[in-house]
């Protein structure tokens, strides 16, 4: 596996925060079809052990939370990179595909 290589220390410190109870990026592979890498910005309100209890656990509704969500990015949020360039040759060491369990696997209805 090459060398890690991040466009600024802020993505590199938000992709080590998959696993937290935090803000952070991750992508998804590019389709079998040939599509894109899509690139995420997410945040996790619950700690990640948690969420992944089967079953989940019962949120209070009047608490109106959110576990987790998440949003595609085409920038860096940080220093602006675009980042289907800067990824393009690196994009795996954001993959994660335990991540799929808690987003919906790529592709997948829903997984927006
Ligand atoms: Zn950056």
């Amino acid at each position: 596996m090459a060398r890690e290589k991040w466009c600024c220390d802020s993505m590199q410190g938000a992709s080590a925060h998959r696993r937290g109870r935090a803000i952070f990026v991750f992508a998804d592979p590019p389709s079998e079809e040939g599509g894109e890498v899509r690139f995420w910005l997410a945040s996790r309100a619950l700690d990640y052990d948690m969420i992944r209890e089967d079953p989940p656990p019962v949120i209070p509704p009047y608490l109106a939370l959110t576990p987790s969500t998440r949003q595609s990015i085409a920038f860096c949020p940080w220093c602006g990179s675009r980042l289907s360039r800067f990824y393009r040759r690196r994009y795996t060491q954001l993959l994660d595909s335990e991540l799929d369990t808690e987003f919906g696997s790529p592709g997948s209805p829903g997984s927006d």
